[in-house]
């Protein structure tokens, strides 16, 4: 089955930023930030806010706050109120119910350390879920989360920068996890009810999460709901190779003020080409300038490592 994201996005525009508040804002996140602020906003679009505070052991307590001071700080304007993940339960709930209607999902009993042993050589995206209770749970077995069964084919989508990109669920993912054995939501579903809610039809994102989307893609059409269109941005990675994360520093307000070197080095690293003289400008201006001059051609198309002035931006607080 081949499911593709619509040819050309549907105008208006309405992209979104949705970190997680697991730290304050981090050199990856800006560059998602302003990769899908200028793509939207330069075609007159919206830029919605959504706060993935669905994990709670994972939420670091003020750490929401301070990303938004910071997004502020560097002059990002979002329309309409903040969405918060863990305010939305019961849309998350009512679509595991519908997909629950329509036979797509089972109660597994597996433990972690089950599907890991069943799986000696697990993929990039963990190990794949080796069916165990997809025709009932074995005798004995209570249930534990709940999956989505997912097809035996291949789906795939047209990425905005990173073209064709197919997957194989089945013999790559297996049948995906809707709601955890802890009772929470997964990542996939409530990402696939709050595009669709907010009506996002355009996600703009870290390359991170390209191994994700197939999977939004197949639960957004197992609801009936059109896929939004996806365009993945290059991957910071920290010069250990990793994603960029708050354990490679971060960005927050807490020594005051506001410098624009980041957001500079965050269009450099989109391989935007600015003015000198924006250089001395307020965080502000340089934003509504790279809004007006944006240019998807000009992105590089790997994923590839920061480079030191990047990683030097990212290191120590105060750097702002
Ligand atoms: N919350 C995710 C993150 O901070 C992003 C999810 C998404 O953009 O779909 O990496």
């Amino acid at each position: 089955m081949i499911v593709s994201s619509p040819e050309s996005v549907v105008v208006p525009t309405i992209g979104r930023f949705a970190p997680s508040p697991t730290g304050p804002l981090h050199f990856g996140s800006l560059v998602a930030a302003v990769g899908s602020y200028c793509l939207a906003r330069q075609s007159g679009g919206c830029w919605l806010m959504r706060i993935e505070d669905l994990d709670p052991p994972r939420v670091v307590p003020g750490a929401a706050d301070a990303i938004l001071r910071s997004l502020e700080a560097f002059g990002f304007e979002w329309d309409g109120p903040v969405l918060y993940q863990s305010t939305r339960s019961e849309f998350y709930a009512a679509a595991l119910a519908s997909l629950r209607q329509r036979g797509l999902v089972f109660d597994c009993g597996c433990s972690r350390q089950e599907i890991l042993a069943s799986a000696p050589h697990p993929g990039e995206e963990g190990p794949r879920y080796p069916g165990t209770c997809r025709n009932g749970l074995p005798p004995g077995r209570r249930p534990r989360a709940e999956r989505l069964r997912v097809p035996d084919g291949i789906i795939g989508f047209d990425d905005g920068l990173f073209g064709c990109q197919e997957q194989h669920l089945a013999d790559t993912i297996g049948d995906f996890v809707l709601r955890r054995a802890d009772g929470l939501y997964s990542y996939q579903l409530a990402v696939v009810v709050d595009d669709f809610a907010t009506g996002v039809n355009q996600v703009v994102r870290g390359a991170d999460l390209l191994g994700s989307t197939v999977r939004q893609i197949y639960l957004h059409t197992c609801l009936d709901q059109p896929p939004p269109h996806y365009l993945h941005l290059p991957l910071v990675l920290a010069p250990d190779g990793e994603k960029m994360s708050k354990r490679h520093g971060a960005y927050d307000l807490d020594a005051g003020g506001v410098s624009a070197a980041p957001l500079l080095r965050a269009l450099r690293f989109l391989g935007q080409q600015l003015p000198a003289e924006l250089e001395q400008s307020a965080p502000r201006d340089i934003l509504l300038a790279a809004v007006a001059g944006f240019n998807l051609q000009l992105v590089p198309r790997y994923v590839r490592p920061a480079v030191a002035g990047d990683h030097d931006a990212v290191i120590g607080k105060g750097s702002l």
